[in-house]
């Protein structure tokens, strides 16, 4: 019998029945999506989240408000779901240890949550596995800088080894002069100098693997950032069939080597000649892949429960093209006109508080067929 993936607490393959709950840390916008995939299939869900009225508890069938370390909380989610999963990367290894220990499986598993949770970890990662990513070199000290950039070269970007997202703890250093106030803009914290990458498009695969090691791969999507943050995808991403083929190739590598079980986001570089790069991956489903809830029969909040569930992965084949709009900030308050608008599908998160850049929400279209 094949072995539950990344799966310690290993409680088999059974397919999980409906009415079982699934247990979701993280209260954001994708927990809300995950949750209202779970209910269509018959699942509970169980929110943990630091936060009163998070979007995804206003959706979920139970939910805590508690830190994610308290340990009667934990308790309690471990009591209440069979199976639990992340809507963020970063949840802390003990509290994922604990849960194992508590005999919850978890999809991903604690592999994953580390390695995404490392730049440097993550990095290395690729390499093991034969993925192609930036150069890289690890930085403590604000002092291991000027060797770094004799080795990769400037420009090259700073990021912060942990927690940086949305193009946040980032610095570019383009001379050596600049690097002490680079070292000191990002935290002066433990960081990764990286090479940059002369790509000429942004590209990101959604990816789902089973327990039982099946992978289903969506095709390429193309996105476009602004000030760090995505603002728009669009798919199927037109590219060579070798560059298709050599995505599907990396989903593989890095689910595979993860032993990973749901959907992966895996954010990449398209160079001039085709090659791809691996910029970085989240073990979790992807603001690049909202565009398959209006595009595909089985989406990619679906396709993740499936997963986790142990049921069958569902088809990834889009019928229609599609374009995804991140509604940020005010801009969710064009809601009526969004509403008016019979070509538009609008998703709306349920958040109060439109602060700038904050993820409020985001739009689909169709924008035509695919051939057969
Ligand atoms: P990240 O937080 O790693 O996803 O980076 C945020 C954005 O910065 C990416 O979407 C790219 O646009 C850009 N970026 C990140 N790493 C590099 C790199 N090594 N070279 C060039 N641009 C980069």
């Amino acid at each position: 019998m094949t072995r539950p993936a990344d799966a310690t607490s290993g409680a088999g393959l059974a397919p999980l029945p409906p009415t079982s709950t699934i247990g979701i840390l993280g209260g954001g916008q994708l927990g809300r999506m995950l949750a209202l995939a779970a209910a269509r299939l018959g699942f509970d869900t169980c929110i943990l989240t630091p936060e009163e009225g998070a979007p995804a508890s206003r959706v979920a069938a139970s939910s805590l408000v508690a830190a994610y370390d308290d340990p009667v909380a934990l308790a309690e989610f471990a009591a209440r779901c069979q199976v639990a999963t992340v809507e963020f990367e970063n949840v802390p290894a003990r509290v994922v240890d604990r849960l194992l220990a508590a005999g919850v499986r978890m999809a991903p598993g604690p592999l994953a949550l580390a390695t995404a949770q490392d730049r440097i970890a993550e990095k290395t990662f690729f390499r093991s596995v034969g993925v192609d990513c930036a150069p890289f070199v690890a930085i403590d000290r604000a002092e291991d800088l000027a060797e770094a950039l004799e080795r990769i070269g400037a420009p090259a970007l700073l990021k912060t080894r942990r927690e940086g997202y949305d193009g946040k703890g980032q610095a570019w250093i383009r001379a050596p002069q600049e690097a002490e106030a680079a070292f000191a803009a990002v935290g002066a914290a433990p960081a990764i100098l990286e090479g940059r990458v002369e790509f000429v498009r942004e590209l990101s695969v959604i990816a789902a693997r089973s327990w039982s090691g099946e992978i289903a791969a969506y095709p390429l999507a193309e996105n476009t950032h602004e000030h760090g943050v995505l603002r728009r995808t669009v798919a199927p991403a037109a590219v060579r069939e070798t560059t298709a083929a050599a995505a599907r190739q990396i989903a593989d590598r890095l689910l595979t080597g993860l032993d990973y079980v749901g959907v992966m986001g895996v954010e990449l570089f398209e160079m001039a000649d085709g090659r791809l790069l691996v910029n970085e991956i989240a073990p979790r489903v992807h603001n690049t892949g909202h565009w398959t809830l209006d595009a595909c029969e089985v989406d990619q909040f679906e396709q993740h429960i499936r997963a986790v569930a142990g049921w069958p992965l569902g088809p990834t084949r889009p019928f229609a093209r599609a374009e995804m709009i991140n509604l940020l900030g005010d801009e969710a308050d064009a809601w009526a006109a969004y509403a008016a608008d019979p070509a538009a599908r609008l998703w709306l998160y349920g958040k109060s508080g439109a602060r700038p850049g904050r993820k409020m929400g985001h739009v689909n279209r169709l924008t035509g067929a695919l051939p057969d």
